[in-house]
Parts: structure tokens; C-alpha cells; sequence
């Protein structure tokens, strides 16, 4: 069997470095769950699916014409319906639908297979909400990663600096807080640490630190 190991949690809680660094480390595959949900967002904009439609919305995530390419060995390119979407991707307004598209059950239930079919040899690294509570229950190590949504807030729009986007710190800090109350309180696949999961707190750890941690994890 192709061992798994999930990183759910909150955004903001270093979850996408981690486990694209302990991927790299491995050499084992990754997923990216939320850039499914948020290409599900993007292309219901394109075409014109209103985000409470969930029948259409589920037909699209189904059908969902994506490839994720592999630009360089730490830059993967992603193609929505032939277009490079990866810079829009990332963006907090995609997030948004992301977050939105992702309460409805018929678009978690279209995405199952797909992320399931990430899982080959040598490994993969999955990074979400619910990969260790939903999509590979059975993964025989589970990490669930928090912070302060202070701390969170902070990383967040030191990482719009970086990419010269200016953001408000308040502003930031109230959108993590909607996001985590509409991920902790939908009813299909809420966010919450699977009962076998490791918790760590990265509120105060360093990226290299939470690394090495999960590392020790794996291979106790
Ligand atoms: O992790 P990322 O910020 O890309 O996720 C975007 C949104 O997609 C999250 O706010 C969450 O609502 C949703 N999501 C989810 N389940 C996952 C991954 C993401 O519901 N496994």
C-alpha cells in the first residue's frame, strides 16, 4: 500500500510550505486539495455557475478540466480549460470561493476520486482539511497543524508583501476568522483534527522546525 501522510488545519497554518518541503524530502507526490476546491470556485465563475447551485457546481467539479504541470521541480504550473491559472489561484478572492463551492456535498463528493488517484508509489504528502478525517482515513500518519489566527493573520500578509500586494493586518485576521467558522461549521467534512492525529501548535516554530518534526513522526 502507498503510504500517506496527511497535513490538515486551518489556513494560515504553514501547511502548503511544509508539506511541499516534506514532499521534497521524501521525493513523494503532492496534493494540493484547496487548489481543487479553488479551481472548482474559478471555473464556476467562468462560467457563470452561481455558488448555491450546488447540482451544477457538483457536474463541474466532476468534469473539471485541470492539469497541474510540472514547471520546475518546486513550481507547478496549473491549466484550467487551457489557461494558466496559477497566479489567480492563489489569490485571497479565490480563496474565497474556494471556501464557499467547498460547504456544498455534491462538490466534496465529485472531488474524492480525484484526490484519491494522487496516491502512488514511492508516497504523497496531502495538504487540506479533511485528508485524514475523509479522504485517506486510513493514512497511518495524520498531523494536524494550528496557529493563532494573530500569527496566521501575520504570515499571511508577509506573503502578499512579498508578492507586493498590500493588505490590512485587521482585515486579514477577519477574513482567516470567517473562513475557519464556515470550515468548522459546515455539516459535510468539517474542519477538525482527525482522532489519530498529531497536533502541533506552529504558533511559534519556525518552517524548518515543523519539518523536522513531522520527519521524526514518520519515521518513529
Ligand atoms: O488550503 P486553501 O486555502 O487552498 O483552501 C481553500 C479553501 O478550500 C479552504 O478555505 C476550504 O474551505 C476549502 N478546502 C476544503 N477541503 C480541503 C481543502 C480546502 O474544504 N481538503
Amino acid at each position: 500500500k502507498v503510504p500517506v501522510i496527511t497535513l490538515d488545519g486551518p489556513g494560515g497554518a504553514g501547511k502548503g510550505t511544509v508539506s511541499m518541503l516534506l514532499a521534497r524530502e521524501l521525493g513523494w507526490h503532492l496534493l494540493d486539495s484547496g487548489a481543487l476546491y479553488r479551481l472548482v470556485g474559478l471555473a464556476a465563475e467562468h462560467h457563470g455557475v452561481a455558488l448555491d447551485n450546488e447540482a451544477a457546481l457538483g457536474v463541474l467539479a466532476e468534469h473539471l478540466d485541470v492539469q497541474f504541470l510540472t514547471a520546475r521541480e518546486d513550481l507547478v504550473q496549473v491549466v484550467l480549460e487551457g489557461e494558466d491559472v496559477s497566479h489567480e489561484l492563489r489569490t485571497e478572492r479565490v480563496g474565497g470561493l474556494a471556501s464557499q463551492v467547498a460547504a456544498l456535498p455534491a462538490v466534496r463528493q465529485a472531488l474524492l476520486a480525484r484526490q484519491r488517484a494522487f496516491r502512488e508509489f514511492p508516497g504523497l504528502i496531502c495538504d487540506g482539511r479533511d485528508m485524514g478525517t475523509v479522504v485517506f482515513p486510513e493514512a497511518p500518519l495524520k498531523i494536524y497543524l494550528t496557529a493563532s489566527a494573530d500569527e496566521r493573520a501575520r504570515r499571511r500578509l508577509e506573503q502578499l508583501r512579498a508578492k507586493g500586494v498590500a493588505a490590512s493586518l485587521l482585515d486579514l485576521k477577519n477574513d482567516i476568522l470567517e473562513r475557519d467558522a464556515r470550515d468548522m461549521n459546515r455539516t459535510t467534512a468539517p474542519l477538525r483534527p482527525a482522532d489519530d492525529a498529531v497536533e502541533v501548535d506552529t504558533t511559534s516554530l519556525n518552517i524548518p522546525d515543523v519539518v523536522d518534526l513531522i520527519l521524526a513522526e514518520a519515521k518513529s
